[in-house]
């Protein structure tokens, strides 16, 4: 019983911090997130599919679903 009390609060516990951690201007937030959200990705470091350079994911070259670090690796011109 004690037990089944002691699991409870820390579900509630873990409940609400996730609560208090999402919600947190969760009406306003959901453009903030995906900014928040967009800066994370553009720190992802992705590699050139030809030339296996590292290349932030911001500034890499997406050509069909591959990740290139430049036009020229990308064979755009
Ligand atoms: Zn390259």
């Amino acid at each position: 019983m004690i037990f089944k009390i002691l699991v409870f609060g820390v579900v509630v516990f873990i409940v609400y911090t996730l609560f208090f951690k999402t919600s947190r201007g969760t009406v306003q937030n959901s453009a903030k997130t995906k900014k928040r959200k967009r800066d994370t990705d553009s720190d992802t470091m992705v590699e050139c599919a030809k030339c296996s350079v590292f290349v932030s994911e911001k500034e890499a070259i997406i050509k069909d679903g591959k990740f290139y670090c430049s036009k020229e690796c990308a064979g755009v011109k």
